[in-house]
């Protein structure tokens, strides 16, 4: 008897759901839409800034090679590699920014909360796959490229009705 009321239930359930708006959508022709640039953390004010954890995005510029990223995932995940990079820097004396490899991070964003200079953030990017290991690490010029900016798809709440659909 209880199997025949689970199954009536479970129909039942399906049949709700026929009226609901579909929440998924085309990954990866449509891609979620995220609120912000990604994760900042404003050393002046030592407050973060919330936004996705993804990509970091290195600004080579304000960079002074102080390795103060790497010591803070030193104890994480050992993702962070100062490597040397040839040019003329003149905040950076000895030429040494920090290199990620994507096949360790964890994403926490310590080493942005660790950044004195404004020079390293996390952006929206997620899509971080690649076919072997070496294309995970991001070469401090890799990571200097900003993400390409796409227009998403917004996720619409409905608390009324207890469901989030797409725009
Ligand atoms: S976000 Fe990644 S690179 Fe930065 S501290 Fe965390 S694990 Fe290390
Ligand atoms: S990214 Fe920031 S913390 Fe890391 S070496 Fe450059 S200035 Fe220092």
């Amino acid at each position: 008897m209880s199997a025949i009321i689970r199954a009536l239930n479970a129909f039942a359930s399906g049949v709700q759901h026929l009226f609901k708006r579909r929440f998924t959508f085309r990954y990866p022709e449509q891609k979620l839409e995220f609120e912000g640039e990604g994760y900042l953390y404003d050393p002046k004010t030592q407050v973060g800034i919330s936004g996705f954890k993804g990509r970091h995005l290195l600004h080579m510029d304000k960079c002074t090679g102080c390795q103060l990223c790497s010591l803070a995932c030193e104890n994480i995940a050992m993702a962070i590699e100062m490597v040397p990079i040839e040019g003329q820097w003149p905040r950076n004396k000895k030429s040494i920014f920090p290199q990620i490899d994507y096949g360790r991070c964890v994403f926490c964003g310590f080493c942005v909360d660790a950044c004195p200079f404004y020079a390293l953030f996390e952006t929206n990017d997620y899509e971080l796959c690649g076919y072997d290991r070496r294309s995970l690490v991001f070469t401090p010029k890799q990571l200097s490229i900003p993400p390409p900016k796409e227009k998403g798809v917004t996720v619409i709440f409905d608390e009324k009705k207890g469901e989030a659909h797409h725009g």
